[in-house]
């Protein structure tokens, strides 16, 4: 089942840009799906239409297979399907603590103190922010802010995870940590889509790339069909890998061919050239 779809999105912001021209997107039911697109190319324009924040100006959205409709109440059904977490996580903490702030999902869909606690708690121990409770999220760093944004959406038990760029800003241990714990959560059957320019963190973590530009889908696949297509991935002015990068130079520069696919990873470079030392 697709848990997302979008049908001949286009979106025009008042001012008249194109943000969004025609696009077909859709998430099956338990994917870990990413979309690649550089600054500008339509990657938060897009979320913000998944759970209801933009109408689109033509085409539709189905969530589960129904069309969405913006009345409060269809709304609000989606929001608790789709949690959406920000790009800039001080758009969404707000709270005077961060116990506080996780607890507002959980309240506001009505549930008591006592289902509410639970819910915070094991939140907050899930992204790694246990002992934090009573600090003002201002106090906290990027990342830590950008774990307490993630537990405000997981209290409210969503079954599809919807991330702006989530790694954005973060030190190397903290993107790695992030995309570790949203890894985790897609093994617990959590449907998740990311944004993301990080082609570095995309092959390891995603069962399918998009890729977007100007508004546009241009590619899509697994990570080795779209990496495979150098000339997509620059063309959306991307880059292949650091790892893919370095087979590419060695087949082109030292004749070496290590496979008919670039490796993606450390581990499937590894393989690689190994096997071909050994042949
Ligand atoms: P991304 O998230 O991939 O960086 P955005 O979705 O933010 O891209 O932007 C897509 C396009 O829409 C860009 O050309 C951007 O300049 C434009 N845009 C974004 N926000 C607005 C706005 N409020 N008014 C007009 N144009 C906007």
């Amino acid at each position: 089942m697709n848990i997302i779809e979008t049908k001949n999105l286009t979106y025009l912001y008042p001012d008249g840009t194109k943000a969004l021209n025609n696009i077909d997107f859709e998430v099956k039911k338990g994917d870990m799906v990413s979309l690649l697109g550089n600054n500008g190319a339509g990657k938060s324009t897009l979320f913000l239409h998944f759970n209801g924040i933009f109408e689109p100006s033509s085409g539709k959205i189905l969530v589960e297979g129904k069309t969405l409709k913006y009345d409060k109440k269809s709304l609000l059904e989606a929001r608790q399907k789709i949690g959406t977490v920000f790009q800039n996580p001080d758009d969404q903490l707000f709270a005077p603590t961060v116990e506080e702030d996780v607890a507002f999902g959980p309240l506001n869909l009505g549930l008591n103190q006592e289902e509410t606690k639970i819910r915070v708690t094991t939140a907050l121990k899930k992204v790694g922010m246990e002992g934090y409770e009573k600090k003002p999220p201002h106090h906290l760093s990027g990342g830590q802010k950008k774990r307490v944004a993630i537990a405000g959406i997981l209290a409210m038990n969503p079954k599809t995870m919807v991330l702006d760029e989530p790694t954005s800003g973060l030190d190397p241990k903290g993107a790695s940590n992030i995309l570790k714990l949203l890894y985790e959560l897609n093994n617990q059957g959590m449907t998740i889509i990311i944004s993301t320019h990080d082609v570095d963190l995309v092959p390891l973590y995603s069962h399918k790339v998009h890729i977007i530009k100007d508004g546009e889908i241009i590619k899509e696949g697994t990570p080795h069909e779209v990496f495979d297509d150098v000339k997509t991935v620059r063309k959306a002015d991307l880059r292949l890998p650091r790892i893919a990068h370095l087979i590419e130079i060695l087949e082109k520069e030292d004749k070496i061919k290590i496979a008919n696919s670039f490796p993606l990873t450390i581990g499937q470079a590894r393989r690689k050239l190994k096997d071909y030392i050994d042949r």
